[in-house]
């Protein structure tokens, strides 16, 4: 459980982080340091330089836009579920960040390291992608967006660049919609086995309706066969018997890939129903 050696640089800002990253093309960022450090001690990851950015306050913050929220990268999960903002307009992304591991992993951990991770057990990658949320990535040759739906690109692998800097997310208001994470996990401070997020809009009938599904396959996925029978003036229940379609979830120690397929379907259900009923 000891790491492969790795040299160790403080990053003054993010253009200084960037400088570092595009000088090492084996330097990874630091952050809360609740993934990529565990990786370290699996061995798993082998960065040759950490380029800390965990002190880069000016990348920590919540704050209204319009008809969207933005959200600094090096926000802590416990300062993203305690957020006046997000609770009023987006609640769906203060209650998630407020449901990830335990206490001690919310004090440290960011929602920038937990999205740019890849993880496609963590919770906020699909709350993001429900979201239609954007990406904002810092380079050397300034910021690019990039939509939730083309970030997340494989296990452990997103759409970043070796030298870009995840800076910002951004999510749009909710208003009237309803939402709903729902998480099963065999403990209460694990990963999901498996996650369901619903956005839904519409008075009555369903005018628009995202879900999409935490550790369902490499990446969270959109349940796209039931966003489509909600459209199509399906039932609740009709719908999210179609929550597994497409998906090749994985087997593993918390559960068998067929058990998992069953459990998108329940929690379909439920997230569906908690949805439309708040
Ligand atoms: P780090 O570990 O510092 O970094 C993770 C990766 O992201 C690294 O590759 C790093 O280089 C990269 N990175 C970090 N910040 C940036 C950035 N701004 N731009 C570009 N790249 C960046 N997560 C869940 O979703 N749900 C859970 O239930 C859950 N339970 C947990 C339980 C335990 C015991 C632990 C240890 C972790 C758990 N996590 C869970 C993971 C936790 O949410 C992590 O905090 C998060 O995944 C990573 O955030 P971090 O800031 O710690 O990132």
């Amino acid at each position: 459980m000891i790491p492969a050696a790795f040299d160790y640089e403080v990053a003054e800002s993010v253009d200084h982080a960037i400088e570092l990253l595009g000088k090492n093309e084996d330097a990874k960022l630091l952050a809360g340091g609740h993934s990529l450090l565990p990786a370290m001690k699996l061995r798993l990851a082998r960065p040759a330089l950490l380029v800390d950015v965990g002190r880069l306050d000016d990348l920590s913050y919540v704050r209204e836009e319009g008809d969207t929220i933005a959200i600094g990268a090096l926000t802590r999960h416990k300062d993203v579920a305690a957020s006046p903002v997000l609770r009023e307009h987006c609640a769906i992304v203060s209650h998630t960040a407020g449901q990830v591991g335990d206490p001690q992993v919310r004090h440290r951990g960011t929602i920038g390291g937990s999205l740019a991770h890849g993880d496609p057990a963590s919770d906020l990658p699909s709350v993001i992608l429900a979201l239609h949320g954007e990406l904002v990535a810092r380079g050397p040759d300034g910021d690019r967006t990039i939509p939730a739906g083309e970030f997340f690109t494989g296990v452990w692998h997103t759409a970043l660049a070796p030298n870009e800097v995840l800076a910002e997310i951004r999510v749009p208001k909710l208003g009237a919609a309803g939402w709903s994470y729902t998480k099963m996990a065999r403990r209460a401070q694990d990963w999901a086995t498996v996650a369901v997020a619903a956005v839904v809009h519409g008075n009555g009938s369903v005018d628009r309706a995202a879900v999409a599904l935490t550790n369902m396959g490499a990446t969270s996925v959109r349940a796209t066969a039931v966003e489509e029978a909600l459209l199509g003036g399906a039932s609740i229940e009709d719908a999210a018997a179609l929550a597994a379609d497409g998906t090749e979830p994985p087997t593993d120690h918390a559960a068998s890939s067929d058990f998992r397929k069953h459990l998108a379907r329940v929690l379909t259900r439920r997230a569906l129903a908690e949805a439309r009923n708040r």
